[in-house]
């Protein structure tokens, strides 16, 4: 339930509405904007009486609301959120390049293509250390070793890291780690999302396979319930009837997610495709609909990648996606 509040009310009577939501075990979310105060009331508000509240002098209007998420809600919270990953910050009008291989492969690998990417405008690298493979046989990642090499590649090129956890038990291992991502298949893992509530680093949710994008915001609405606000989603494309391409980029889920919520939201057009040539046209067509940034997978090698190579540009067609990029976002602005 919503209830925006009148003009230049009076903090008492603000004060005894609100202590009296409390009292009823409602929590009550307050966000002072420029022209209107909204009370945003999280919990069992079946019990609280609509024509009540509304009738209050100090009440404008009260809308209950069906969506089930609060905290990732725009609703409650109509500025955009603005996350800041050492000095590069996303959403809110500022774009991040997120690029790096699938999986970090060895020391020279991953330092190579940190350098590389870095020189062609991205502002963060991506590596997976521990890989959801479909295969119990195929490369599974080269875990807390790959981790530190991915720290090595920070050290050398002063990229913050971003890179897949799969289970709660290796969290100390991500202490140096800059963005910690959930992938696809960890997006209805409420044990480790709920976890990850309780730290304070950014978290890139990707949306799963078969998920709405209102799960996808109850998934982040998880995180934000255990006190973690910074949240960035990114639709890395869904399973249809379509065979093609790996999975289907949802581009509609763009716009949509952020009509819906604050919290920035990227693509991944890597994944959605599976194949390398799609990468740069839907790469142009999230950013033309609206989204705070790309995550590319780059590989210095793609032919002889561990995991993902068909859909892994090389550093020079990373740099021709950036630049292509830059000129659609420049062209948006005018
Ligand atoms: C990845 O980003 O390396 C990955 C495994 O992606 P997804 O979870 O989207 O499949
Ligand atoms: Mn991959």
């Amino acid at each position: 339930m919503v209830v925006v509040l009148k003009k230049n009310t009076d903090e008492a009577q603000v004060e005894n509405l609100v202590n009296w939501l409390k009292s009823l075990n409602i929590d009550v979310h307050r966000s002072n904007g420029e022209y209107e105060t909204v009370l945003g009331l999280v919990g069992d508000t079946s019990h609280v009486d609509i024509d009540l509240v509304s009738s209050l002098d100090i009440v404008d209007n009260v809308t209950r609301i069906s969506e089930p998420y609060k905290s990732a809600n725009r609703k409650f919270h109509p500025d955009d959120t603005v996350i800041d990953i050492n000095g590069y910050k996303i959403g809110g009008g500022n774009f991040q390049y997120i690029a790096g291989p699938c999986s970090v492969e060895s020391e020279e690998q991953i330092c190579s293509i940190a350098s590389d990417v870095k020189a062609a405008g991205a502002n963060m690298l991506r590596g997976g250390a521990f890989k959801p493979r479909t295969s119990p046989y195929a490369f599974q990642g080269m875990r807390g070793d790959g981790l530190k090499l991915l720290e090595e590649a920070k050290k050398q090129t002063g990229m913050p890291i971003v890179t897949e956890i799969m289970d709660i038990s290796h969290l100390d291992l991500f202490e140096n780690v800059d963005v910690i991502q959930v992938g696809a298949r960890n997006m209805q893992n409420f044990e480790l999302l709920k976890e990850l509530g309780h730290t304070d680093k950014p978290i890139l949710l990707k949306r799963g396979l078969a998920n709405t994008m209102q799960e996808l915001l109850m998934s982040a609405e998880y995180i934000m319930a255990g006190g973690n606000e910074k949240v960035i989603l990114c639709e890395r494309g869904i399973r249809t009837f379509e065979t093609y391409t790996r999975n289907t980029l949802d581009i509609s889920a763009v716009p949509l997610l952020k009509e819906k919520t604050h919290l920035p939201v990227i693509v991944d057009p890597s994944h959605a495709a599976g194949i390398a040539r799609l990468v740069r046209p839907l790469s142009l067509a999230a950013v033309a609909a609206g989204a705070d940034g790309l995550m590319i997978e780059v590989h210095n090698d793609p032919a002889h990648a561990l995991c993902d190579g068909p859909q892994a540009l090389t550093p020079p067609q990373f740099a021709e996606v950036v630049k292509k990029a830059e000129a659609i976002r420049s062209a948006m602005c005018d």
